[in-house]
């Protein structure tokens, strides 16, 4: 039996920050993935990693890092079981494994679509190299490419497809793109971006069926309003579910995530969790959170390890996001509430919303070409973990000046 005094299971953000602030605190700790290769950043894989396909992917795992020798790391190790009492786990090859503190951060899945068609070749997932890799192939200049899923992978992904010279169509259900979590005007916005670069974008219908030819390659898909789009190939981007299956079989408390609190502790004292795998539920109670972030994945690892570690840590942070698409970034920080009021500052050039929620600052959300909506909505962050209101006639007097707007929130900040 292998037995570190800490394990960690995954292979993301979550994982690679947790093993890296356990090592550096001089504790033996073991990281265990089902990958074939060490933590890698896979926010690079609808971006970078698609737009050409030559470039490497990045590590977390940095070359040169003091810490990195101290993590015993083990790719292709799927863990298959843990016993929370017994303190112990196994992996699909039967090797059990002992630990005092285990970290699960076991990530998400992509949801599959349940219609006739849609398992096969020519229709394409996104959430590791591999997946990548097959995706970057079938990305040939002139092909159709059909995105169902008009979130930030399907829309990261038409991007790239446009920049390989493909002819591209987004299939989204809903009333609009990015309709979870990215408030109206910069949707609309980033609607407009798309339409510009020759993407179709339909909004308000579902795929009924990936069609097929008889030797089995995609030739369209039919739609719910009985259209059938021509296509060579298909992405499927409707949002990832949580692998939580080691958490509900050892018996741990699980709701759409493993549920942790602030300090990332599941209902067993000796496992901790954290990244898109959990639901964070704060000390006030309710259902909580599940983000779905790479910042807020590493933070959470953080302080996971922390946590485990005996140290007194909780997750308040604004949580910090970014979408690349063409040559424009939205970025957004906070969780706000359905019910926050928007408030929309910025000019047309790059439409920033703020969300509040009794005159307290709890969201921003904001698209820029270049990187110049960054500074505003990182100080939007700051001001939101420090709970402050905001000048909305200051800002509104900024109106276009991103720099203008990131000082009067950084002033709210204090
Ligand atoms: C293509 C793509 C682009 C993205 N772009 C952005 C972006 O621009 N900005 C942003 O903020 N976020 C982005 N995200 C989301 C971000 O990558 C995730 O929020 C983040 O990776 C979550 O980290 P995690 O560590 O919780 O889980 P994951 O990164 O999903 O890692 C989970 C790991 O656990 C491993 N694992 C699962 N089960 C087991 C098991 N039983 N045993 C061992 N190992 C196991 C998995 O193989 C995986 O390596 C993107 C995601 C994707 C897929």
């Amino acid at each position: 039996m292998e037995s570190p005094r800490f394990v960690v299971v995954g292979g993301g953000p979550a994982a690679a920050a947790a093993a890296r602030r356990i090592a550096e605190a001089g504790e033996p700790v073991a990281l265990l993935t089902v990958e074939q290769v060490a933590p890698y950043d896979r926010t690079a894989l609808s971006k970078d990693a698609l737009l050409d396909p030559t470039a490497e992917v990045p590590g977390l795992w940095p070359p040169g890092a003091t810490w990195r020798d101290d993590v015993f790391v083990r790719t292709r190790t799927p863990v298959a079981a843990i016993d929370p009492d017994a303190g112990t786990l196994t992996t699909d090859d039967g090797t059990m494994w002992a630990y005092e503190r285990l970290v699960l951060a076991t990530g998400a899945e992509p949801r599959r679509l349940a219609v006739t068609g849609a398992e096969g070749p020519g229709v394409h997932h996104l959430r590791d190299t591999a997946d990548a890799s097959a995706l970057s192939g079938a990305l040939t200049s002139g092909a159709r490419l059909v995105v169902v899923g008009g979130g930030v992978i399907g829309l990261e992904v038409a991007a790239a497809a446009v920049h390989r010279g493909l002819d591209v169509e987004v299939v989204e259900a809903g009333p609009r793109v990015l309709g979870r979590g990215v408030p109206a005007p910069v949707a609309l916005w980033l609607t407009a971006l798309h339409t510009r670069h020759g993407v179709r974008v339909r909004t308000g219908v579902a795929p009924q069926e990936v069609v097929r030819a008889p030797d089995g390659s995609v030739t369209g898909v039919h739609l719910s309003d009985d259209t059938l789009l021509p296509a060579d190939l298909v992405v499927v981007g409707i949002g990832v579910d949580p692998r939580t299956a080691l958490a509900e079989d050892a018996g741990l408390a699980v709701d759409d995530g493993v549920v942790v609190d602030l300090a990332m502790r599941t209902s067993h004292p000796a496992v901790l969790a954290a990244g898109d795998g959990v639901r964070m539920v704060p000390p006030a109670g309710g259902r909580g959170v599940r983000l779905e972030s790479f910042t807020a994945a590493g933070r959470q690892g953080e302080v996971a390890a922390d946590t485990a570690l005996g140290l007194e840590a909780a997750f308040t942070d604004a949580p910090w996001s970014w979408s690349d698409q063409y040559d424009a970034t939205m970025q957004s920080a906070g969780v706000p509430p359905t019910e926050a009021e928007e408030v929309l500052v910025g000019g047309p050039e790059a439409p920033l919303v703020l969300s509040l929620e009794h005159g307290r600052l709890v969201g921003a959300c904001g698209v820029s070409i270049g990187p110049g909506i960054a500074r505003p909505v990182r100080a939007a962050g700051r001001a939101i973990e420090a709970g402050a209101r905001v000048d909305l006639d200051a800002l509104r007097a900024a109106g276009g000046d991103l720099p203008a707007l990131a000082r009067v929130l950084r002033d709210a900040a204090g």
